[in-house]
C-alpha cells in the first residue's frame, strides 16, 4: 500500500493536489473536512455536534476524528493506499493513524508538507469563500484555522521528520508545478 499524508495550513492546496493524487496513483481520498461537511449536511447527529465548531474554525475532538477514520479505513479494505487529507492535526492523531495502519499490517510511507506563504493563503481561502459557500471561509474564521494550524498541527511535522518521512515542498506556485514535485516525491518514495 501507499499511504500518503497530506500536510499544510488552510488554503496550502492540499485538496487540489489529492485530487490529482488520486487520480494519478489510483489511491482512496480520505479528506477528514469533507467527511464532516457531508455530515453537517446530512443533518445527522454528528453533524450538529461539529457544525459549531468548524464554523468557528477549532478542532473536534481526536476521539471523534480517530473513530470516523478509522470506520472509512476499514471500509476500503481492499485499497491500494490511501491519501489523508487533513489528518493528522494533533500528536495524538499521528500516533492514532500509526495504530490504526498497523492493524492493516501497513504505516505511512510518506508525509508531504506543502507551504504557502501566509498572505497568499488567506488570499487563496477569501478567493475559495466566494464560492465554495463554506462556513469557515471567512476571514476572522481562516485567521483563526491559521493559529491553530500554528500552534496545535505544524509541530506534528517533526514526528514525521524523525521518521524520515517529511517531504517539503512549496505551493507558492502553479497547481501544475506543484503537482510534479508531489509526483517526484511519491515515485522516489515508491520506489
Ligand atoms: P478542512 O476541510 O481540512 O480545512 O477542515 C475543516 C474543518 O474541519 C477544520 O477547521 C476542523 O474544524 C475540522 N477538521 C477537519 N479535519 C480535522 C481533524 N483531523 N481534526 C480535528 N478537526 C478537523
Amino acid at each position: 500500500m501507499l499511504n500518503i499524508v497530506m500536510f499544510g495550513a488552510p488554503g496550502a492546496g492540499k485538496g487540489t493536489q489529492s485530487e490529482l493524487i488520486e487520480k494519478r496513483y489510483n489511491l482512496i481520498h480520505l479528506s477528514t473536512g469533507d467527511i464532516l461537511r457531508a455530515e453537517i449536511k446530512n443533518g445527522s447527529e454528528l453533524g450538529k455536534q461539529v457544525e459549531a465548531v468548524i464554523s468557528k474554525g477549532q478542532l473536534v475532538s481526536d476521539e471523534l476524528i480517530i473513530a470516523l477514520l478509522e470506520q472509512e479505513i476499514s471500509r476500503h479494505a481492499d485499497a491500494n493506499g490511501f491519501i489523508f487529507d487533513g489528518f493528522p492535526r494533533t500528536q495524538v492523531q499521528a500516533g492514532a493513524l500509526d495504530e490504526m495502519l498497523a492493524k492493516h499490517g501497513e504505516k505511512v510511507s510518506i508525509m508531504l508538507a506543502l507551504s504557502v506563504e501566509e498572505n497568499e493563503l488567506i488570499k487563496r481561502l477569501l478567493n475559495r469563500g466566494a464560492t465554495s459557500g463554506r462556513a469557515d471561509d471567512n476571514l476572522e474564521t481562516i485567521r483563526k484555522r491559521i493559529t491553530v494550524y500554528n500552534e496545535q498541527t505544524a509541530p506534528v511535522m517533526k514526528y514525521y521528520e524523525q521518521k524520515g518521512l517529511l517531504r517539503a515542498i512549496s505551493n507558492d506556485t502553479t497547481v501544475e508545478e506543484c503537482f510534479a514535485q508531489v509526483c517526484k516525491a511519491i515515485d522516489a518514495a515508491k520506489a
